[in-house]
């Protein structure tokens, strides 16, 4: 059980120290060495020491900014990191094949998805389409609170809806599903939130 737990810190510490590596430029990881471990991982099959559900924006690609390496990261990408269904077994699939004991629920500053659904609630404006709206439906709850704080900028709202969002992210999969709930609840499993500053490069991880 300490040994799960030491694997678990020591993961996370291995993400941090990836991110001050990108934040300085020094890269330990280059294409030809990833060339050779992706024939490696083809022969004998891949062993993710992560999960990470992120949002698809362009400026948050998780490998890059943890400076990770091709194999290290089972990648799960989704406008806005929200929890869905078939998100929910990607999580599950990394977790029962590979042993995967850590899940990192990443949202970023600035983010899309997460400022059109602060618009739609303010606004109360029509989504262009049912997927859209699928999304939005999802965060929609977790910020509706924050859309109506009154003195507060619109930067500052989004700010707070971000983290709101994975916080609401972090828990909505430790509890959506009776394996994950049994992995997290048993230590095999832990799950946390983070957000990425787009500004700076660097992630902030949320305390419980
Ligand atoms: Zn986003």
């Amino acid at each position: 059980m300490q040994d799960i737990k030491q694997q678990q810190a020591q993961i996370i510490e291995d993400f941090k120290a990836g991110n001050q590596r990108f934040l300085a430029g020094m890269s330990i990881h280059s294409s030809r060495a990833s060339l050779m471990k992706l024939k490696e991982y083809a022969r004998v099959g891949q062993s993710p020491k992560a999960v990470v559900l992120c949002c698809s924006d362009s400026r948050a690609p998780v490998e890059m900014i943890f400076d990770q390496d091709l194999g290290d990261v089972f990648v799960i990408r989704v406008a806005g990191n929200i929890v869905a269904p078939s998100l929910v077994g990607s999580v599950e699939f990394a977790a029962i094949t590979f042993g995967t004991p850590v899940v990192m629920v990443m949202g970023h500053t600035q983010c899309g998805a997460v400022t059109t659904t602060l618009r739609h609630i303010q606004t109360k404006e029509a989504l262009s389409s049912e997927g859209l709206n699928d999304i939005v439906s999802r965060i929609k709850p977790h910020i509706h609170a924050i859309a109506r704080i009154q003195n507060i900028s619109d930067e500052e709202k989004v700010r707070r809806a971000v983290e709101a969002n994975v916080r609401a992210s972090v828990g909505q999969l430790s509890h959506s599903s009776r394996i994950i709930e049994e992995m997290v609840n048993l230590g095999r499993l832990q799950i946390l939130g983070a957000v990425l500053d787009l500004s700076s490069g660097v992630v902030n991880f949320l305390e419980d």
